[in-house]
This record gives structure tokens, sequence and C-alpha cells, in this order.
């Protein structure tokens, strides 16, 4: 995924101002696009950022790998994002580029060799994550670890977790006082991380996470000083409703006060779906009906493709035609991309308006995780038009998370 890091930073959104419309029903008025369109919503995002930033009990890294748009960083970033969880050089170099002042964390424990040197001579990074014993020395050869805080990832699964991250990642909690300890022999400052999975359908799972943590710290000689509790708050979708993020917060509060830890300790959080998610919607045209099968301009290899996995399989819809919404009785719809691939096809039944026909166009709202960061241009289908919807009445599709009044 590097280069279309690059080529989205390079080729668009850094210099040139995006273009804007009022609402969707103007763009479409005015654009009639028959490539994709993907909108996005500033006020949304404010809200999102803001959400995230006030209710989580420390720090908020950013994961970019969610959405690396420069022009969605940028909002993040006004809204007060200053930590950026990367994986990646070019992640590093993107957010370093938006973000001079931020912090970018370099949080994988295998990297490009070579990349962590250059991530900390050229970006002065300072956090940097191993998951294995032999992950440390040549993480030493890299960096200087005096200046350097390194997480030790513990292996964590819980049931509630969309996919299990455990499998690749992480240390079993029984080596991971073994793992800190090699950390500290370096010189570096030893912290923890966890990682419980995305799309986390129950803030138990967090609980769950930090009672492990609890033992293990219980056996550490030493305290540490940094906790971090990784990414995973959900957003709900079609057939998908999860708990208010407070339940989260909540549970990472509660859970984090009991630990033991250093006196001026701090947890970290980060968070892609939840932040990323809810300011941005995908416009796409209707090319054929075939009774209650659509074939649309974008699929499983644009803007969809994370419908392929676990969690979610749809996301909400509202209909377009002639510019304005199109309402009244509807049907279940069976959706296909335009690629030649006859995995095409959107998992789930999505709900239309009966009449539908080509040339009307669909919204589908809260795609900004997980959609244009790994979109491909497979087939030659590949949209970069990427416009700003001002109007603060204006809201893509989306739906409550239980407990949203
Ligand atoms: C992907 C990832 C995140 C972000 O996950 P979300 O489910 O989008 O919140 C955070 N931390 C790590 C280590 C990740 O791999």
């Amino acid at each position: 995924m590097s280069t279309p890091v690059l080529r989205d930073a390079e080729s668009s959104g850094l210099a040139d101002q995006p273009e804007s419309f009022a609402d969707v029903g103007q763009l479409l008025r005015e654009l009639k696009p028959h490539n994709p369109v993907y909108c996005v919503f500033p006020h949304v995002y404010r809200e999102s950022t803001k959400a995230f930033l006030q209710g989580f009990p420390g720090r908020v890294l950013f994961g970019v790998k969610a959405n690396n748009d420069p022009r969605v960083l940028r909002l993040l970033i006004e809204s007060g994002i200053s930590h950026f969880d990367c994986a990646s050089l070019p992640e590093i170099e993107l957010t370093d580029r938006l973000c001079p002042s931020g912090t970018k964390y370099f949080m994988v424990p295998t990297r490009i060799r070579g990349a962590a040197r250059d991530a900390q001579r050229v970006h002065g990074v300072r956090h940097f994550m191993v998951d294995h014993v032999d992950g440390v020395a040549p993480l030493a050869n890299e960096i200087d670890m005096s200046k350097s805080i390194v997480f030790a990832r513990m292996a964590v699964h819980h049931k509630a977790a969309m996919s299990d991250l455990s499998v690749r990642f992480g240390a079993k909690p029984a080596d991971m006082p073994a793992l800190l300890q090699s950390i500290r022999d370096t010189g570096a400052e030893a912290a923890l991380a966890f990682n419980v999975g995305s799309s986390v359908t129950d803030p138990d799972a967090y609980r769950y996470a930090m009672n492990i943590t609890r033992e293990v710290l219980t056996k550490l000689p030493f305290r540490l000083r940094l906790l971090d509790v990784g990414g995973g708050y959900p957003k709900s979708y079609p057939g998908f409703t999860v708990p208010h993020l407070d339940e989260y917060f909540r549970a990472v509060t509660e859970s984090f006060a009991e630990l033991p830890l250093a006196d001026n300790a701090e947890v970290l959080g980060e968070p892609g779906r939840a932040i990323a998610a809810p300011g941005m919607s995908a416009v796409v045209e209707v090319l054929l009906r075939k009774q209650d099968r659509l074939f649309i301009n974008d699929g499983m290899h644009g803007v969809f493709w994370e419908l392929r996995y676990d969690g979610h399989d749809r996301y909400p819809v509202r209909t377009f035609r002639d510019g304005v919404l199109l309402a009244g009785e509807t049907a279940s719809f069976t959706v296909n991309g335009p690629t030649c691939d006859s995995e095409d096809t959107l998992p789930g039944k999505v709900e239309l308006p009966r009449d539908i026909r080509p040339g009307d166009y669909l919204e589908f709202g809260g795609i900004g995780a997980y959609s244009l960061s790994g979109r491909t241009d497979f087939n030659g289908y590949y949209s970069d038009r990427i416009v700003t919807i001002t109007s603060t009445a204006e809201f893509p599709p989306s739906l409550p998370q239980s407990g949203d009044g």
C-alpha cells in the first residue's frame, strides 16, 4: 500500500483545494459523474474526532491505515489529532509532512530493513514495537535505544473481535515479562501494547485484555509508564449495531485504574475506524439492472473491499434520481461491481427503491474506514475524485449506535 500513500500525497490534496459542493444533490446536478465520487463531510469528521478526544481517557493515536487520504488526515489534524499510529515509513513520511509537530509511532513488530533507522533519523520517531525477543536486536541495530520507547505487543483475542489478530501478532502473556526485560536491557523504555481486534462488538473485550495485562504487570520487578490498548472501537452498519463508544471508554477508564503502573502512567488508544468511518460517502452510478441484480461503477476491488471480511456486510445507502432523493417502496437487490471478476459482488442484500434504474445514483455512507486506503485499479476501474460537502445540514447515510438518543 505504499504506492497509493505517495501518489495520493503528491498528486492531490496537499496543495489543491478539493472541489466542493453544498450537498450531494448539487454535486449530482452539476457533475452527473460517470466515475465514483467520494464525498468528505468535514463537520462529521470534526464530531467523530472530538467525541474520541473528549471521551478516551488518554493519548489518541489515529490508526493511519484506516484512512490515509491527505484531505481527511488534514481534517483530523485541524480537529486536534496530533499522534499517529503508523505501520510503515511512507505512513510516517505522510503524517510528518501534514503534521510536522505531531508524534509518529512506528507500531509494527516487523519493518522493511532500514525503515526504523530512517524513521528515527529523518522523522525523529521514538516509539517502536516488538513482539518477540528475536525482534529486539534488529531494532537496536537501527535506532538509539536510549532515546526510544519500545512497546512489547501482547497477543490477546476475544470472541467479540472481527478478526483474530493474535495469530499473527503478539507474544504470549507468559512470555511478556522476559520480552519487556530484554527491551529494558537495551537501554530503551519498555512499554506494553495489545490490540484486541477490529470492530470489537463487546466493551468487555478491553476489560478482559486489561485483566491479562494486570497479571503480566504484577510479575514485573519494575513499573511501566505507557500502556497502549490498541484500536477496534466499532461503528454501526446495517445489520451490525454496536454499543456506544462511551461504553468502551468506560471499560478502558475503569480497568486502567486497577493496573499496577508507574505514578505518571498514561493509556494510549489507536482508533482507526471509529474516527475515520463516519465522515465519507461513495456516490456511484447504476449501470445496469437485471431484475433484482444491479451493476454499479464501484465494487469489491474498489472502495467496498472491506466487505469481504467478517463483520458488517453492508453500508447504509440512499438513492438519487435527477439530483434529488428517491423515496418510495423498496425491494432487496444484489449489487455487483463493474469488473470481470465473478467475486465482484457485495455480500449483503441492499434495500433500494423498487423502480431503481440505470442512471440513478446510490450514495453509500459511513465508508471512511478501510475503503480508500485499500482500493485498487484492478481491471482499470479506479477513481480518485474526492470532493468536500460543505453544508452542515447534509449528513451521509448513517446508523446510530445502541444507546444513541
Ligand atoms: C488496524 C489497527 C488499528 C486501528 O484499528 P481500528 O479497528 O480501525 O480501530 C489500531 N492498532 C493496530 C495495531 C492496528 O493493527
